[in-house]
């Protein structure tokens, strides 16, 4: 089978990889000169910088990323964080300790007025995550929409999931409520948490998969030499080492229903047929690319998310001298008023990590969410540049809360608007990051792999389960089972 996957970040080279080494015959196209979109990289000069995504998880034994890459016989350099990341706000710093029970001697010294509640919540949490790893580990497809996908699920089943039933839909709001810490100081903490993790607040977020999430960074959270980049290019090497194509700087701008197959057509009128198309970008960048009948029956099928609200983000790319960096955490999340969720988040390179730059200096990337209607009107180029000065001063206020000894006069300052993103990744509008984690629309409420087209698959962080490296390969996994890879 001939497969075209458009699109050449997590989602479609997890695809591209695993289904060409089960025999499928791969082309996979990417837009930009790029491989990993949001987990992508870019250089200016002699520093390198992660786009997007810096934090790694799922590479511990057994982890998603492990799993794929060693059946792949690939390998990704990684170092395991026994201090995750640093949260600070109102003068306190508080240390994500990898080990739980640090971590929770961590969370009730700075809240000793919530000791017990915070005790029982994560209790509740980390028993909820036990209880449906087993089911986590299978890598079920939701919602259910063959009977593949069904029988799959199934086998993970255990009598023990009864007790998980009655949470499918609540939200974490609730949970906080019943152990007392709805509206305190540390409901804040897992709001920054949960946007990162799930894109929305704690309150409104699914209990189980706040409890997957706040478990997550137990089981391991790896720095990788460079970035995440890493990840996709580790990927994209056994692309072609199974025989198949990964094309850079291939945008594909129509794809068209022929005889019994697919006509893909590039930006420069160049084009394709095969028999499966795989489109692992968002969902509302699929649509654009279909007329007619199918794209009708796409949108009949994905009507309801391709309204959905996502997020923007803006960062800020910045190097500093490591004299002002010296000691810091790798990975900080600094609540500062003045965003729009409160907080940003901020990674910076290791100080012998070569590959990021050669220098005394670190390259530090600064991320916070963005509304997305504030930034309406943004394709008029007067009003992005005020809005784009306006983020800028801000993150440059973050980063000097931040490293308080800095001067003020950064080597480098890149910003990352709204535009950027679509510019560099085709992220539609420059929403990133998928859909709100919230019970109305996660889970049985996700959008599935599989559409109404034959031999036409979706994937990528719009797609259930949605965002992450994890989410996004995830999705991957599940249109690889599709065609035929047993895993
Ligand atoms: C600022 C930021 C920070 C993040 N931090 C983390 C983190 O620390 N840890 C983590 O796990 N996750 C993080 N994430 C999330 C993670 O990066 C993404 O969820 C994940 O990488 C998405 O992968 P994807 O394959 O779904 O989509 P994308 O990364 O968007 O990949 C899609 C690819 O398709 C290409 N493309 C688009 N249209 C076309 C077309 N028509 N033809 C050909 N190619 C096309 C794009 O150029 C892109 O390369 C972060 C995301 C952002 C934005």
């Amino acid at each position: 089978m001939r497969i075209g996957v458009i699109g050449g970040g997590i989602s479609g080279l997890t695809v591209g990889a695993l289904t060409g080494q089960v025999g499928h015959e791969v082309i996979v196209f990417e837009a930009s000169r790029e491989w990993g979109g949001c987990a992508g990289k870019f250089k200016r000069g002699d520093y390198l910088f992660p786009a997007g995504a810096t934090l790694g998880m799922g590479f511990e034994r057994g982890g998603i990323h492990t799993r794929v890459l060693e059946r792949l016989d690939e390998e990704v350099d990684v170092r395991l964080l026994d201090e995750v990341m640093q949260i600070e706000f109102d003068d306190q710093q508080i240390v994500y300790y990898q080990e739980r029970e640090k971590f929770m001697d961590e969370l009730t010294n700075h809240f000793p007025q919530h000791r017990d509640g915070i005790m029982t919540f994560y209790q509740e949490m980390w028993r909820d995550f036990e209880t449906i790893r087993p089911l986590f580990e299978r890598l079920p497809a939701l919602p259910f929409r063959s009977r593949q996908d069904i029988i799959h699920a199934l086998k993970g089943i255990r009598f023990k999931h009864g007790r998980i039933l009655p949470k499918l839909n609540r939200p974490l709001g609730k949970t906080l409520r019943a152990h007392g810490l709805n509206d305190t100081p540390f409901e804040r903490v897992i709001d920054g948490i949960l946007l990162d993790s799930l894109q929305t607040e704690a309150k409104d977020a699914t209990h189980l998969l706040a409890a997957v999430a706040l478990s997550i960074y137990h089981e391991g959270a790896f720095y990788v030499d460079g970035g995440l980049f890493q990840l996709a290019h580790a990927l994209e090497r056994a692309v072609t080492k199974y025989r198949g194509e990964a094309k850079l700087g291939r945008e594909i701008r129509k794809v068209e229903r022929i005889a019994d197959g697919w006509l893909l057509t590039d930006r420069r009128g160049r084009m394709e047929i095969v028999d499966t198309v795989v489109s692992s970008i968002p969902l509302e960048g699929t649509v654009k690319l279909l007329g007619g009948e199918v794209e009708r029956t796409f949108r009949r099928q994905y009507q309801r998310f391709l309204h959905r609200e996502q997020w923007g983000t803006f960062s800020l790319y910045i190097v500093l001298p490591e004299s002002v960096c010296f000691g810091k955490p790798l990975f900080r999340q600094i609540y500062h008023e003045s965003l729009s969720t409160g907080h940003a988040f901020i990674s910076m390179s290791d100080h012998n990590d070569q590959l990021r730059t050669e220098r005394p200096e670190r390259t530090i990337t600064v991320s916070t969410h963005i509304d997305l209607k504030e930034w309406e009107g943004w394709k008029d180029r007067s009003v992005y540049e005020k809005l784009e000065s306006e983020w800028t001063e801000r993150l440059i206020q973050v980063v000097k809360t931040a490293y308080p000894e800095w001067d003020g006069s950064p080597t480098l300052a890149l910003p990352g608007g709204p535009g950027a993103w679509v510019k560099y990744t085709k992220r539609p509008n420059g929403a990133v990051g998928g859909y709100r984690q919230t019970p109305n629309q996660a889970l049985f409420q996700a959008a599935s792999y599989r559409t109404n087209l034959p031999q036409f698959f979706v994937c990528g962080d719009t797609v259930f389960p949605g965002a992450g490296t994890i989410g996004a390969m995830t999705s991957g996994i599940h249109v690889a089972r599709a065609l035929g890879v047993k895993i």
